[in-house]
C-alpha cells in the first residue's frame, strides 16, 4: 500500500522522531503550525476516525495518552489536540494520525 505514514512507521521514508514504541510513533510535522507541531501515528494503517472498527478505538484512544506522554516527557505542559476527520475536516492523509500543537503561534492544521 502506497501510504506515507505506514512508509514512516516502518523506518522506509525518514522523519524526525520524537518518540516511537511498539505500536506508535511520534515525529515533526514538515509543515509546522506551531513551535511545537507533531504527529502521533499507529503503526497499524486505519484510515480515519470515519472507519475505526470496534476492536481498533482502544488503540485510537491510546495515541491521546502517547501524545501527553510525551509531552510531559518534554516539558511541554499546554497544548491543543487535533484529529481532521475525512476530506470535509481537513485530513490529507489518509492514514489516522492526532496533531499536537504548542507554542505562542498555534494555526489550526
Ligand atoms: P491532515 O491534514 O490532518 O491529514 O495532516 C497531515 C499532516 O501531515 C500535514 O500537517 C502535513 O504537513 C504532514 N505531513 C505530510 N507528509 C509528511 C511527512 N513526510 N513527514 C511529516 N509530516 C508530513
Ligand atoms: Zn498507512
Amino acid at each position: 500500500m502506497d501510504c506515507i505514514f505506514c512508509k514512516i512507521a516502518a523506518h522506509e521514508v525518514s522523519s524526525d522522531i520524537v518518540a516511537e514504541d511498539e505500536a506508535a510513533m511520534v515525529f515533526k510535522d514538515i509543515h509546522p503550525k506551531a513551535e511545537t507541531h507533531w504527529l502521533i501515528v499507529p503503526k497499524k494503517h486505519i484510515h480515519s476516525v470515519l472507519s475505526v472498527e470496534s476492536d481498533d478505538w482502544p488503540l485510537v484512544t491510546s495515541l491521546i495518552k502517547k501524545a501527553a506522554e510525551t509531552a510531559r516527557d518534554q516539558n511541554i505542559n499546554g497544548y491543543k489536540l487535533v484529529f481532521n476527520v475525512g476530506r470535509e475536516g481537513g485530513q490529507m492523509v489518509d492514514h489516522i494520525h492526532l496533531h499536537l500543537l504548542a507554542g505562542k503561534k498555534i494555526e489550526l492544521p
